[in-house]
This record gives structure tokens, sequence and C-alpha cells, in this order.
């Protein structure tokens, strides 16, 4: 177990929602509540966060993150649509 880089109070290992629907594991300070993610954490996250295209047959694909399609409620079979938005694209589940 590690210890605050402040207070250098030792840490409790929790895993958080550190933004709308992504998760990670994380180091809370007990005395200033502040949470602390390691290099290995974080390169772990960005890793995961970051796909790279591949192709199926003619088409081009992506490996959606488990976390991410559950929190926009795709699944296996799902249809969705594409959209255009800022030069993103953009994946909505369609009900
Ligand atoms: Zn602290």
């Amino acid at each position: 177990m590690s210890s605050c880089p402040i207070c250098n109070t030792p840490m409790k290992k929790e895993r958080r929602e550190i933004e709308k629907g992504l998760y990670a594991q994380v180091e809370v300070c007990t005395k200033c509540q502040d949470e602390w993610l390691d290099m290995k954490a974080y390169e772990e996250l960005y890793q995961y966060y970051n796909r790279k295209t591949f192709k199926i047959g003619g088409s081009l694909a992506i490996r959606i993150p488990k976390d991410l399609a559950e929190v926009v409620g795709i699944k296996e079979g799902t249809r969705v649509k594409f959209a255009v938005k800022d030069k993103k694209l953009v994946i909505e589940a369609i009900s």
C-alpha cells in the first residue's frame, strides 16, 4: 500500500467513477479524501480507451470497450446508427 503524496497517510484502493461511465482503480487518501491514479493504472486506462481499427472482410471494425457499451446501452445485436458531429463519429443505440 502506498501513502498520500501530500499528507503521507496510507491510502486505500477503491474503484471509482472518474468520468461519466469511466471506472478506474484509484488510491484514496482517508485524510484529505484526494484520489490518486498511479502511472500504471493511468497507462492501463489509456490503453483500454484507445482502440485501433481493424478489418473484417471489407469493413472497418472497432472493439467497443465493455463499460462504455454498457453506459450507452449497446450489447451484442443492438442496432446502432452513425452520425458525424464536429468531425467525430457518434454511434447511437436505436431502441
Ligand atoms: Zn492525504
